[in-house]
């Protein structure tokens, strides 16, 4: 067993949080990954409104009695969501954990923290991560440039964003954007990490709600299918390169480039839950980070975390032993 701040901290027995995901993160993924001893998360945007988001709180419960959170992003949207109303319902369903993310999330971690709640934020860099500590979050998550969905603009790798970060953050932090397996788990450990956070990882799960036909695209991937869109609009995504993606970023590079009214209708997040439903890859825009190329197999979330957790162990107990090796060399 791994025990680090973060699990001591959530009460749960593998050091790895799935992150929350547009349309993928709803009860049956978010339990199976509980159930497996991690952090399940439920999207609450996913859900259309605040009531529903009640529902699938109850429906998690009803399949798993360890801890589960919300994640609530902040960012630019076709349709402003209800944030406070979907905040309001999480906690009013007794849930006390938060994964908070996106712009200006002062309020709504303050609101958190006066119910007592666990709020991990998530955060691209160390300005926005030591202001998120003095706000009172209790965990960061510190998202490297490799992740799927918003990187931010400022396109700093996880090794140098964790090293930072292990340099200048008081409180504990997890690492996100291209963890995937064992080795990234031990390797965000040594750089000072209290767990991983995985997305595209969790994507290709048995449990996780997406077609079958998508799981097998992860697969078949590699490291080189993803690109940035909305680069020129500052609100950078990386997603999974297809037609659609492709479309977008050559009007955006386009003389005089791209109004977000000019791509609303290629990039609409219905349009690309479409992709999800369908199992058609090419039909719209969905999230994927670089660790599309670590994927090569489609496990339960149980088998995906143990066999997580003992190549982390394997690979911790065998660094001693390789720094003794060439010590003596
Ligand atoms: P949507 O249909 O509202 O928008 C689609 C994409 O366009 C999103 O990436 C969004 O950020 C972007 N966008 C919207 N308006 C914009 C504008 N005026 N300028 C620049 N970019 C703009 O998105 P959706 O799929 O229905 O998702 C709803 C919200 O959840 C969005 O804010 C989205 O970014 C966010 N989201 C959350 C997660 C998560 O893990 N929680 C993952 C993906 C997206």
């Amino acid at each position: 067993m791994i025990t680090t701040a973060l699990t001591e901290l959530l009460r749960i027995r593998v050091p790895v949080v799935q992150g929350g995901m547009q349309w993928v993160g709803k009860p049956p993924l978010v339990a199976a990954v509980s159930n497996a001893g991690g952090l399940g998360i439920i999207t609450a945007l996913t859900q259309p409104n605040p009531d529903a988001l009640r529902v699938a709180i109850r429906e998690t419960r009803a399949v798993t009695d360890k801890p589960f959170g919300v994640n609530i992003t902040l960012l630019p949207s076709i349709n402003p969501p209800d944030y406070e109303g979907y905040a309001r319902a999480a906690v009013e369903e007794g849930v006390r954990i938060f994964e908070t993310a996106g712009n200006s999330p002062g309020k709504l971690i303050k609101y958190f923290k006066s119910e007592g709640c666990i709020v991990i934020h998530k955060c691209t860099t160390i300005r926005h991560a030591k202001s998120a500590e003095r706000m009172g979050v209790d965990v960061l998550s510190i998202d490297g440039f490799e992740c799927a969905g918003h990187p931010g603009e400022e396109d700093i790798g996880g090794i140098v964003l964790l090293a930072r970060a292990a340099q200048e953050l008081k409180i504990p932090y997890i690492a996100s954007g291209g963890f995937a397996d064992g080795r990234g788990l031990a390797s965000a450990i040594a750089l000072g990490a209290a767990g991983v956070n995985m997305g595209t990882r969790f994507m290709c799960t048995v449990e996780s709600p997406i077609h079958q036909n998508i799981k097998e695209k992860i697969v078949a991937s590699t490291e080189q299918d993803t690109i940035h869109i909305f680069r020129t609009l500052n609100n950078t995504a990386r997603v999974f390169k297809n037609a659609v993606s492709k479309q977008v970023v050559a009007l955006e590079r386009r003389p005089g480039g791209a109004q977000f009214s000019e791509l609303r209708d290629l990039v609409s997040g219905a349009r690309g839950k479409v992709v999800y439903d369908s199992g058609d890859p090419d039909y719209g825009i969905w999230s994927a980070g670089i660790a599309l190329g670590l994927i090569k197999d489609i496990p339960t979330c149980e088998v995906l975390l143990r066999t997580i957790e003992r190549e982390a162990e394997e690979i911790i107990m065998g660094m001693g032993r390789q720094v003794k090796l060439q010590a003596k060399l």
